[in-house]
């Protein structure tokens, strides 16, 4: 996948992580553990399965604005997804 080769070459600068990153990586597809969320954000507390969630997390989300605004009220997000979702549970409507 292109999104985790550009991630790794970002995470190239913290030496020796990368190796163990992946280690933990491989390891995580058959564990089910909680801990399992070691993809942590260098910025905030953020934590996450997949190292795929952790780029797009620091690309689109991590210190910007929400960018999804509620048209029927005043919910904000960043994702389209939860919006979405927030759109059909609150609101009632299918989007
Ligand atoms: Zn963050
Ligand atoms: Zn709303």
């Amino acid at each position: 996948m292109e999104v985790v080769v550009m991630f790794n070459k970002e995470a190239v600068s913290v030496s020796g992580l990368k190796r163990m990153k992946h280690c933990d990586w491989t390891s995580s597809t058959t564990s089910t553990s909680d801990n399992l969320h070691l993809y942590a954000c260098p910025r905030c507390t953020k934590r996450y399965k997949f190292r795929t969630s952790l780029y797009r997390h620091l690309k689109f989300e991590c210190g910007k604005e929400p960018s999804f605004r509620c048209p029927h009220c005043s919910y904000m997000t960043k994702q389209k997804a939860p919006m979405q979702r927030h759109i059909r549970h609150t609101h009632g409507i299918n989007i």
